[in-house]
This record gives C-alpha cells, sequence and structure tokens, in this order.
C-alpha cells in the first residue's frame, strides 16, 4: 500500500512592534534580563491591559496577504494555565473570534498551482523565555535549576493555522519559505527560526493515498529551521506508517525532533483545548476594525511573492523564479536585466555568487553587476570572484576587474590541462565511463593550478576535447 502524508502547519510570529502588546514597554531582544518589564506584563494584580494598535494593524495586513476573511470583531480571552513564564496564570489570545479566517495561500509549484488553506490568523502575546541551567540538552530534565527572563513576556504574537492541505515535506518547506518571505515583506517580522520570531509546529498524520479519510495525528515540536521540519515530518511519517503496517495504531503524542540524531522523543499527551478553560478577557474591549481602515490596508499590500514567482517564471523558470523571490533576491535581478544582463546568467550570479559571498543585496549597484555578468567569462575567475565579493562596498565600480583578461590561449592552458589529467588517472577512467560531472572537477583543477587566472570556457572545451580523443 502507498501511504501518503497529510500535514497541517502551525506557525508563530512574533511582531517587531516598537512595545508589546499590552503594555508599553519596549519590545524585543538585546536588553539586560528582565528590564523590560511593568506590572501589566509581569501580571500584577489590578493592572489593566490595553492592546497595541499597530499589532492589530499588522495582523490584519497579515490576514488580508494571506486571503482571509477579516473580523469585524474579534474578541480577546483568557486561556488560563500555570507556568512560571506565564506570571498572569493565563495567557491572553483570540480564541473563538480571531481577527482573521478562512484564507489561502497559493504555493506555485511545477504541477500548477497548490491551495494551502489558512483556517485562522489570530493575535496573541508571547510568554516569557525560560532557561535552563544545567544538564546537556538545554531542556529541563537534567537541568540544575531554571531562571526566567520576563522582558520577551507580552510581545504580540501572530498565529497562523493552516488546514491539512500539505502533502509532503518538500511541500511544507516550500510552504514555509513563501510564507516567511510574504511576512519579512510586509515588514511586521523579521520572521527568523535561529533568534526564534519564527517558530513552526507540525501536525502529521498518515493515510493510504487516494483515501480522504483523516487518522490520528501527532505534533512535532522544537524544530529551528525550515529543513529540519521537512526532515522532521519525513522521519515521523515513516514511524506512522511502520506502526500501522505493524497492526497498531498511532496514538496522540507531541514530540521533539532531535536535528542532530534524527530522533523523535515523545513530550505528553496532547491537551485538549477544553482544558485551557476560555474565557472572554474582562479588560479589553473587543477588537472592531473600521471597514475604511481594512479597505486602505488592503489596498496598500504590494505585489506579493506567490504572484511574483509565477510572473518572473515566465521569463525564467519555476525553480530560478523561486530562488530569487523567496530569497528577496528578485528585485535586484530585474534592476540587473533591465540595464541588459543575460537573464538567466544574472539569476546564477545573483542566486549562488552574490549570495555565497554574503552580500546584502539591497547593497549591489544594478549597473556595476550588470557589466559583471556580461563580462564573467572573458574574466579571470579570480577576478570575477573578488568584484562580487566587493560588490556592496560603498562607491563600488567594476572597472579595475573588467580591465583584467583571464588567460584564453590554448598554447598556454594545454600543458597544464595534460598534466592535470595526468595526474588524476582515476578520475580520467570515470569520466571516460560516464561520470561527466567530474568535469568540473578537472576545470577546478585547472583554475587552482593558475591561481583563477584562466578563461573557464576554454579551459572546459580543453578539457572535454582532451578527455575524449
Ligand atoms: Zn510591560
Amino acid at each position: 500500500m502507498t501511504w501518503e502524508p497529510v500535514i497541517g502547519l502551525e506557525i508563530h510570529v512574533q511582531l517587531k512592534t516598537r512595545t508589546k502588546m499590552f503594555c508599553r514597554c519596549a519590545a524585543g531582544f538585546g536588553a539586560g534580563e528582565n528590564t523590560q518589564t511593568c506590572p501589566v506584563c509581569l501580571g500584577f494584580p489590578g493592572a489593566l491591559p490595553v492592546a497595541n494598535r499597530t499589532a492589530v494593524e499588522w495582523t490584519i495586513r497579515l490576514g488580508l496577504a494571506l486571503g482571509c476573511e477579516i473580523a469585524e470583531r474579534a474578541v480577546f480571552s483568557r486561556k488560563n494555565y500555570f507556568y512560571p513564564d506565564l506570571p498572569k496564570g493565563y495567557q491572553i489570545s483570540q480564541y473563538d473570534l480571531p481577527s482573521c479566517t478562512n484564507g489561502q495561500m497559493i504555493l506555485p509549484t511545477s504541477e500548477g498551482d497548490r491551495v494551502i488553506g489558512i483556517v485562522r490568523a489570530h493575535l496573541e502575546e508571547d510568554a516569557a523565555k525560560t532557561v535552563h541551567v544545567g544538564g546537556r540538552t538545554g531542556r529541563i530534565g537534567g537541568a540544575d535549576y531554571s531562571l526566567v527572563d520576563y522582558n520577551r513576556g507580552g510581545t504580540p504574537l501572530v498565529e497562523i493555522v493552516t488546514a491539512p492541505d500539505v502533502r509532503s515535506a518538500e511541500e511544507a518547506k516550500r510552504f514555509l519559505q513563501l510564507l516567511r518571505q510574504t511576512i519579512v515583506e510586509l515588514g511586521i517580522s523579521d520572521a527568523e527560526m535561529e533568534k526564534g520570531t519564527l517558530r513552526v509546529d507540525a501536525n502529521v498524520s498518515v493515510r493510504p493515498e487516494g483515501s480522504d479519510e483523516l487518522r490520528t495525528r501527532t505534533e512535532l515540536k522544537n524544530m529551528n529551521s525550515f529543513t529540519f521540519v521537512a526532515r522532521g515530518i519525513e522521519a515521523e511519517a515513516e514511524r506512522q506508517v511502520a506502526v500501522w503496517e505493524s497492526g497498531d495504531e498511532v496514538r496522540q503524542e507531541t514530540y521533539d525532533f532531535d536535528a542532530a540524531t534524527g530522533t523523535l522523543t515523545p513530550r505528553r499527551a496532547k491537551e485538549e483545548a477544553d482544558d485551557y478553560r476560555y474565557f472572554p478577557e474582562p479588560d479589553l474591549v473587543p477588537v472592531e476594525p473600521p471597514a475604511e481602515l481594512v479597505e486602505r490596508l488592503r489596498t496598500e499590500l504590494p505585489e506579493l511573492p506567490a504572484a511574483r514567482i509565477r510572473r518572473i517564471e515566465g521569463e525564467l523558470d519555476l525553480e530560478r523564479a523561486t530562488v530569487l523571490v523567496t530569497g528577496g533576491l528578485d528585485a535586484l535581478w530585474e534592476q540587473t536585466v533591465a540595464l541588459g544582463a543575460d537573464r538567466v546568467a544574472a539569476a546564477n550570479v545573483i542566486a549562488n555568487n552574490v549570495v555565497g559571498a554574503g552580500v546584502e543585496p539591497g547593497a549591489v549597484p544594478p549597473r556595476e553587476l550588470a557589466r559583471l555578468v556580461e563580462a564573467r567569462e572573458q574574466l579571470p575567475r579570480a577576478a570575477f570572484d573578488e568584484a562580487i565579493a566587493k560588490l556592496g562596498a560603498p562607491g563600488f565600480s567594476a572597472d579595475p576587474y573588467l580591465a583584467q583578461e583571464a588567460v584564453s590561449d590554448t598554447d598556454e592552458l594545454e600543458p597544464i590541462v595534460a598534466r592535470i589529467l595526468e595526474a588524476n588517472p582515476g578520475h580520467v577512467e570515470a569520466y571516460r565511463g560516464g561520470k561527466e560531472g567530474l568535469l568540473g572537477f578537472f576545470v577546478g583543477q585547472v583554475m587552482k593550478e593558475t591561481q583563477g587566472k584562466a578563461n573557464a570556457r576554454v579551459v572546459s572545451d580543453l578539457v572535454r576535447a582532451k578527455l575524449s580523443a
């Protein structure tokens, strides 16, 4: 039997508002522990919350970008539970009346558009940060003691919940990359997983392919990159298939994915939402955004990444268009192409060389980049690489690099090529046996030998000619 994964994602996004969700404390990292606190976010009795207007507007902006319906009346509720990082004993969140519902995100794929449903996006406050000291894993098990930093407590968070529409680990990764870029471009969050400003949980189940049943799902937590999310989902789907095939049943559990070992560790039995005893927060008025505000935010939306991928795909191809757009590189690419650079060459240089050199795309002068892209085959490789690495420097000019010329003289290059082939008989044999990918190895060796001054295309032609002789 063939099995199919059924995946839903829950994404928490920390908004980069200047102040916290319900008080005037500064939000953000870097300050000394427990310096950004006040009676409201420390949960002192009698302290009253006031909702952050910017956070409300940004949540609506995100909801509109995700094609959601924006509630005319959203309500904050208390989600009751006890934990040291939650001094009030409850988290203020939106429960049965969230700000955004019933949206979708289009994921362009080679088999057409995939539509991933967005069940809801709601606004809430973050918990404080607990640091477990001692122990090997940084988790509570095995720690000597724990400390709490309340600076993060009360920071605005948006939780986005997708429908179980994602069908593979790879699709989950692509969806998350596109969603992340959309969030970054809306200007509402840095959305960096390493910093915890974007967090992803995955709900995973499997079912026989072609069926539409929904079997018991498990929840995966603690995955701190998109690649780990994909690997965690893959490992969990495999585990569940083995459980069903052995005649056993999958139990509803929460797992931590350990990326270092690729293993899944069960956490605790999943609580039901009812355990939280939600009730409307009596200290806050409902969120009732005026229709004009919602319309203004709608008209202010920029052209979104999914639409740009589809537009650019026509001029390039889906894979390159996706890499450029989700990397925030397509604006630079468009400017460079408009100045005459070859489309594909410009895309490759930007996505590989510019990104590889760690150059900030926004700092690159498109005209100088276009000149380098056009001249790249005539330039010594070393000069080209150096020019790319310095592209972001203020006042950069390609002139001194363009003045250098690669060695294209075959009389000069032939003996070097011959020497490299002679020194690597095993690789030569493998190449002749069909491993044509080794061409790059030989060219690389020649480039090394010439300190990057050889013309790569001439070398490549020479190597190919000699090997097929
Ligand atoms: Zn505060």
